[in-house]
């Protein structure tokens, strides 16, 4: 067992600014050793990610006392029995849905909706079950399985793909959540062709990766939609064609008049009903509205039902961008060195585990797409 350094969250809903509410308290926790099939890893970097916030804000409701964080990246520094093929020193990316490699979607080859990875994910456990952090005698619950917010973690090897160690590590960390998400959604969720009308709804990282991939897939026209302006002068500067705030009231009347009736492909990001509203609205007869967002489990959408027969609309989800870890990962990191992918412009700022309450207060401001924690 190891004495760690963690940012825990024992209580949601606390009220904003957290600077002075202080919900994250920076405790130092045990940490047992990993179990067969798990790996100790030193975490270097970590990003605020909104679904962390989600979990903070109470609007996404996980098991308390927690430790927060799922979009990192650390070097191997132990690992359990049963583990051939990750070494002490590997450098390693963090994956937030574990895949068994036994349930049915993981044998159709979508680990991303793996089911005892979703259950543990759900129960705040590592997928082998149970907890490795402790305080004194309480259990403290994992997020994701990853539970990035920690000098060091325990996790299930299913959790990390190994990468090259030649790129720094507040890089590599955008690849676990914003890229995968961002990127997957419009290459593996969606399969854009060359060519097509794209729009995203919703620009923080996530979004802003997506509209990343629209630019690498060859889109040839990319409609960028937010209520912040700051976010959507990023999407001019990251390759989006038309920009469009969502506080206008008749914006979808705006983006279809400019666009002819709307985009093929439509990316809400946002996790919010009025974006969803919006990315619907936007979606062309015939085309596709992919949603990545992740909202309060009560929130209901509604549409006219009769416009997906009559204009032949899709709707899609898309969970870690309908992606393979293992094989999506390694690609995507060779689009970036390529120059092709170029999401370290998502980087807006660094902090250290102590500023993690700032932190948070400069994300739900809206002008930071990614703020990194360096360990
Ligand atoms: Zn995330
Ligand atoms: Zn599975």
């Amino acid at each position: 067992m190891v004495k760690v350094k963690s940012a825990v969250l024992r209580k949601s809903a606390a009220p904003a600014p957290y600077a002075e509410s202080r919900p994250i308290q920076i405790e130092t926790l045990e940490l047992d050793p990993p179990e067969y099939g798990e790996v100790l890893v030193e975490i270097k970097a970590a990003s605020l990610c909104h679904s962390d916030l989600s979990v903070i804000d109470g609007s996404r409701p996980r098991p308390l006392p927690m430790v927060l964080g799922h979009e990192a990246a650390g070097i191997v520094k132990e690992v359990g029995e049963g583990v051939t093929d990750l070494k002490p020193g590997d450098h390693v990316i963090c994956v937030f849905v574990p895949s068994c490699g036994h349930c049915v979607p993981c044998r159709e080859g979508r680990p991303a909706l793996c089911e005892p990875g979703a259950a543990s994910n759900a129960a705040g456990t590592l997928i082998g079950g149970g907890v490795r952090f402790h305080a004194e005698d309480e259990e403290v619950n994992h997020h994701v399985g990853v539970s990035a917010f920690s000098e060091h973690v325990v996790l299930s090897r299913n959790s990390l793909v190994k990468v090259d160690k030649d790129i720094p590590f507040e890089k590599l960390a955008l690849f676990g959540c914003a890229v995968i998400t961002g990127v997957g959604a419009v290459i593996n969720t969606a399969n854009i062709k060359l060519g097509s009308t794209v729009a995203i709804v919703g620009l923080g990282g996530i979004g802003l990766s997506a509209l990343l991939g629209a630019v690498a897939s060859g889109a040839s026209r990319i409609v960028a939609v937010d209520i912040n302006e700051n976010k959507l002068e990023k999407a001019k500067e990251l390759g989006a064609t038309d920009v469009f705030n969502s506080r206008d009231p008749d914006v979808v009347e705006q983006v279809r008049n400019a666009t002819g009736g709307g985009l093929d492909y439509v990316f809400e990001t946002a996790g919010a009903v009025p974006a969803l509203e919006v990315a619907y609205g936007i979606t062309k007869r015939g085309g596709t509205t992919v949603t990545t967002g992740l909202p309060h489990p009560e929130h209901q959408f509604s549409f006219p039902y009769v416009t997906l027969t009559a204009e032949e609309k899709t709707f899609k989800g898309s969970y870690v961008g309908s992606c393979v870890p293992s094989r999506d990962i390694p690609r995507f990191i060779s689009l970036f060195e390529q120059g092709r992918l170029p999401v370290d412009k998502l980087l807006a700022k660094t902090i250290s585990l102590e500023e993690i309450n700032e932190g948070f207060d400069l994300l739900a401001t809206g002008d930071y797409s990614r703020i990194i924690i360096k360990f």
